[in-house]
């Protein structure tokens, strides 16, 4: 390493040391249950309501409903799952393919191969860093035609059926624009709201842009159920086949078995939507902290050269459920080495993912160039974002 180089690193890793006041290791997102958590939970445990039913699970449908704005919520047993579901009710058949973005989690990926369809990867934006809807219009129109009313990949001769936007980090992808390309291609939305509860998209919250939305409540996400997740839809009808299909599709009767579904057992249990009560009931005062840290963190790296804090997009409010921050060009090649020394310093850090085509099991699905995608990896480094680091944040 030139001096430059070794000086541009021990900056950041000093700056942000002195920031964090990072004496003991700060993880990259940690929950924090200062509200109602166990008064809910005990409850749960008191009453042995803690599995398939309980008040709990009808609570936070509701209010996780009202929050978004959403006509039903339904709870489920993780993000996953609620993708697979959201894939299902839309009507996604083997064979399909699902256009997604190359750079996500993998679990966008495998939801789409549990439906026997198959990922078609997208490029980025670099404003957003989701999909580009830009890109992908330009780009179905040399690769696609529509014949019967559908989208077919002329060189595949397999049908188009829906597009899943995902809001990396929190931050929105352009929705007007991505509404307006899957209109004219007949694809059906399905969000990737995973990362997004309480992020909006011109004041209306991430999760009504699509015919479904699937959020996670994992540990590590803005809120936490321990392990959660939840479909959201503006269609009551939709809402209320998704309940069926999650509960093992069983017929209600006093004590008849019967089932008219191939069902899931992907209902989230009690004890789990108590502890998501409580953490709703603090949604707002986290947002507001975590986007605090985001002004800090951005005024923090604009006195540091050559790399620089990602903002949230002109028409989004963002719950920066990660922070991020970009190196300039010239230090890309530094990526690993900084996050050596940050991790090596109490700095818990990250990369993006890598590119969905970059795994073995998806090399071979069909793509478009994903240059923007490819840049937004080699750059991209994730820095502790958990909401109480805005109050320790020093300055
Ligand atoms: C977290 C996450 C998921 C999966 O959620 P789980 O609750 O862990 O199953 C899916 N997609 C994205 C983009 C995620 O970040």
């Amino acid at each position: 390493m030139t001096n430059e180089e070794k000086f541009f690193i021990e900056n950041i890793r000093k700056k942000l040391k002195q920031a964090l006041n990072a004496e003991n290791f700060i993880p990259l997102h940690e929950p924090n249950f200062s509200g109602n958590e166990n008064k809910y939970v005990s409850e749960c445990v008191n009453t042995g309501w803690v599995s398939s039913v309980g008040k709990f699970v009808d609570s936070f449908e509701k209010n996780l409903a009202e929050y978004t704005g959403v006509k039903r919520a339904v709870a489920v047993v993780n993000g996953t799952s609620a993708l697979h579901i959201s894939l299902i009710s839309v009507g996604v058949k083997a064979n399909d393919e699902i256009l997604i973005p190359a750079l996500t989690f993998i679990a966008t990926a495998n939801a789409v191969t549990y439906c026997n369809a198959i990922p078609h990867f997208v490029d980025s934006a670099d404003d957003t860093l989701g999909i580009d809807p830009i890109k992908l219009e330009s780009y179905l129109r040399e690769i696609s035609e529509i014949r019967n009313g559908f989208c077919y990949n002329k060189l595949t001769d397999r049908r188009i059926s829906a597009v899943v936007p995902m809001h990396t980090f929190g931050h929105p992808v352009d929705m007007e624009k991505l509404i307006e390309v899957a209109e004219k291609y007949n694809l059906v939305i399905v969000e990737d709201c995973a990362e997004s509860i309480g992020s909006f998209y011109k004041n209306i919250h991430t999760g009504n842009f699509g015919k479904v939305a699937a959020i996670s409540f994992n540990g590590n996400k803005t809120i936490t159920t321990g392990g959660g997740g939840a479909v959201l839809t503006n269609d009551e009808e939709l809402g209320k086949f998704i309940k069926h299909i999650t509960t093992q599709a069983k017929i209600p009767h006093r004590w008849e078995f019967s089932h008219d579904y191939i069902g899931y057992n992907y209902r989230m249990p009690n004890i789990n939507a108590a502890l998501g009560c409580a953490q709703l009931e603090q949604l707002n005062s986290f947002i507001e902290k975590k986007r605090k840290l985001a002004v800090k963190y951005k005024n923090l790296f604009q006195t540091i050269e050559g790399i620089k804090f990602f903002e949230e997009p002109k028409f989004a409010k963002s719950n920066y459920w990660l922070n991020a921050i970009i190196l300039e060009k010239k230090y890309q090649h530094l990526r690993d080495e900084l996050l050596s020394e940050l991790n090596d310093n109490n700095i818990m850090s990250r990369p993006i993912w890598n590119l969905m085509y970059k795994m073995k099991m998806y090399e071979n699905c069909p793509r478009m160039n994903c240059e923007t995608a490819e840049e937004i990896n080699r750059r991209l480094i994730n820095i502790p974002s958990s909401a109480k680091l805005a109050e320790d944040f020093k300055k």
